[in-house]
């Protein structure tokens, strides 16, 4: 079979052997790919460097009975930064346990892939880290076909008009969106939703990376959106994310 290329992103390095290791890549071309990158883990070999957690390279790889093969890496971005600071690392991993979990094999993707690599830009920039990634959770969500549902509500597809008047909606995470005040009070597992938490969503749902520096919560907004998404996240998922337990470790309130 023939070789073939791919501008990839190190979702995941793990030792497989002595020498090698088990990469889960996510390629512009390909989605995610598990590949054998032989020699990896020994220190003068040429894919050590395109073999690290999170680095941006472009790569030839052939194809095998079981996993592909890296035969051949650049480096276009090592994303150096995101390995040495602890919590840069923490977030870099938390994001690419996320796409990890939401792609399948083989399912190609560019904007997800684009999402990953921007992502790790901002971060390697010192940007607001946590800020960073619920513009990414959202776009991901909206990526896969998970974009919660802002506008009406998820049971009964009332219009939310969002009057000052109006009672304020609740959140499901089970039906993926807002509910109307009269489903809430009959829904199962509905968290409140305040005004500042819904505009809050809303601009993340439109925003860009470059229109994200407009974004500044309040930091109860930052934890009422935090709630919002991991709850939302761990319903699609039906599971926790493992590196969520060393975002809690990782973040102060005052980083926020
Ligand atoms: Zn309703």
């Amino acid at each position: 079979m023939n070789s073939y290329r791919a501008e990839a992103l190190v979702l995941k390095s793990q030792d497989l052997n002595e020498a090698d290791k088990l990469l889960t890549l996510f390629s512009l071309e390909d989605g995610k790919i598990r590949a054998v990158a032989r020699g990896a883990r020994r220190s003068r070999n040429r894919l050590l460097a395109p073999s690290q957690p999170f680095s941006h390279s472009h790569l030839l790889l052939f194809p095998g009975k079981g996993l592909d093969t890296v035969s051949q890496g650049e480096i276009t971005e090592s994303f150096r930064s995101l390995r040495e600071d602890l919590t840069k690392m923490v977030f870099s991993s938390y994001a690419a346990e996320l796409v990890d979990e939401f792609s399948q094999e083989r399912d190609k993707s560019p904007a997800v892939f684009y999402l990953l690599l921007e992502f790790f830009r901002f971060l390697s920039q010192d940007k607001p880290p946590e800020i960073g990634l619920r513009f990414f959770q959202l776009q991901l969500l909206t990526s896969v076909g998970f974009r919660p549902e802002l506008g009406q509500c998820v049971n009964c597809g009332a219009v939310l008009d969002g009057g000052a008047k109006s009672a304020p909606p609740a959140f499901s995470p089970a039906l993926g969106g807002v509910l109307c005040p009269r489903c809430s009070r009959e829904a199962e597992k509905v968290m409140g939703l305040s005004a500042g938490g819904l505009a809050s969503l809303q601009f993340l749902l439109t925003a860009t990376w470059p229109t994200l520096s407009r974004f500044r919560p309040q930091p109860e907004q930052m934890a009422e959106l935090e709630r919002l998404l991991e709850a939302y996240i761990d319903e699609r998922l039906e599971k926790r994310p493992r590196a969520r337990e060393f975002l809690h470790l990782a973040v102060k309130p005052d980083e926020i």
